[in-house]
């Protein structure tokens, strides 16, 4: 299973790189568009606590290549994973 297809990778890519104005800590415009990552939705319960659920936020991390700051971007709303 797929987090996101191609296309759907490509255009948050496109859309985030029109979009992006800089590095919010150093403000400079060297930043670059890594890879698609993942990160699991904790859930909460009662009384057993947070724990992993079965979704997957879809993030693009956006690094400064000055210092090193990461913002993270949604790519995609969620994804299930069963
Ligand atoms: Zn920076």
């Amino acid at each position: 299973m797929g987090l996101m297809n191609y296309s759907e990778q490509q255009k948050a890519i496109e859309t985030l790189k029109a979009k992006h104005r800089g590095c919010p800590n150093c403000h400079s415009q060297g930043a670059e568009i890594s890879d698609i990552v993942g990160l699991p939705v904790l859930e909460r319960g009662i009384p057993s606590g947070i724990a992993p659920g079965n979704q997957i936020m879809s993030l693009l991390p956006v690094t400064c290549r000055v210092c090193g700051c990461v913002m993270l971007f949604g790519a995609k709303e969620f994804v299930n994973l069963d």
